[in-house]
């Protein structure tokens, strides 16, 4: 088991104490992106997160970023209230969750990146960096978000990119960048790499929605995690797709590089709003069935090293210097 901590909503914790990670998920969240489909209301996702819990879910990493309605003090209400560590989200997604005229598309790449490392060290924006003069959450950003377009990494996200690839190096916080459909997975990286951050910090999101496992033993031959979330998501393809995927990526030798996450990111997806297929799905459907596959130590490895390794904070208690 690696060594050090992550930061949650509630304070630092030993990697060792994080339990079954689920590695990309949302709990509350409201883009302008995605009218309609977002969830904001705490007593039900701290419904669902018990539920979470009670299959068998430790910790979960909330992967909203800044502008689609990040409420540091809900996620504290829902950690107490459901016992589920919750490690939250800095960071910037793509275009299309930021409405013409944002802040974030006309922000130089220096004042984005100090954005990002106050969420990290000092404590979270209340309200999405809209008012910057508001005082900080006492709940520290764990992780980072990041976001690029369907082949293709726009201007905009390109700064934005190089922004949180500098406080990834600045704080040692683990990346999880948005792929759109699996694509432009190693020009993220070396946009990312160029900033400054280590591939063992960077991780890539829906990397399945495209389940090319050549690719994905490449991208993890770089030292990049490789993070599936189209678990239960049966709109794009059956799980069967996915064990596939994970048994051929891990018999390249690459079962340490994959961390799996649901990415319930639309009201749709949770049962607490009156939907599905909710949080309880990754480990009562499809970790069962991952298990005859692979066997109970690849999907420790799985479940909860490799997240351990990518989450840690490798400062102590994460502290670095903002800026
Ligand atoms: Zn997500």
């Amino acid at each position: 088991m690696p060594e050090g901590q992550v930061i949650t909503v509630t304070g630092p914790r030993p990697v060792s104490a994080l339990g079954v990670v689920d590695a990309h998920d949302h709990l509350l969240i409201d883009s302008p992106g995605m009218p309609g489909q977002g969830f904001a209301d705490v007593a039900l996702s701290t419904v669902e997160a018990r539920d979470g819990v009670a299959s068998g879910i430790t910790t979960l990493v909330e992967m909203t970023p800044i502008g689609l309605g990040r409420n540091p003090a809900g996620l504290r209400a829902i950690s107490k209230h459901s016992g589920l560590a919750i490690i939250a989200a800095s960071g910037f997604h793509r275009d299309a969750h930021y409405p013409a005229g944002s802040w974030v598309y006309d922000a130089p790449v220096e004042l984005l990146r100090d954005r990002i490392v106050t969420d990290l060290t000092r404590g979270m924006h209340p309200a999405d960096w809209h008012d910057p003069s508001l005082p900080l959450d006492e709940a520290r950003a764990g992780a980072i978000k990041g976001g690029a377009s369907y082949h293709h990494i726009s201007h905009a996200e390109r700064r934005r990119l190089e922004a949180i690839g500098a406080a990834s190096a600045a704080t040692g916080a683990a990346v999880l960048v948005h792929t759109e459909i699996g694509t432009a997975a190693h020009e993220i990286v070396d946009l990312l790499e160029a900033a400054g951050a280590t591939t063992d910090r960077i991780a890539l999101a829906h990397l399945d929605r495209n389940p090319d496992w050549e690719l994905h033993a490449e991208v993890a031959a770089r030292g990049v995690t490789l993070e599936y979330d189209t678990i239960g998501r049966t709109k794009y393809h059956p799980d069967s797709v996915v064990l596939d995927l994970i048994e051929r990526v891990a018999a390249a030798g690459h079962l340490d590089r994959i961390v799996l996450g649901l990415d319930l990111g639309a009201r749709s997806y949770l049962r607490a709003y009156d939907g599905g297929p909710g949080m309880r799905y990754l480990m009562t459907a499809f970790v069962p069935r991952l298990r005859r596959r692979l066997g109970d130590d690849a999907v420790a490895r799985i479940l909860i090293a490799n997240p351990a390794r990518l989450y840690a904070m490798p400062v102590a208690g994460g502290a670095a210097s903002p800026g």
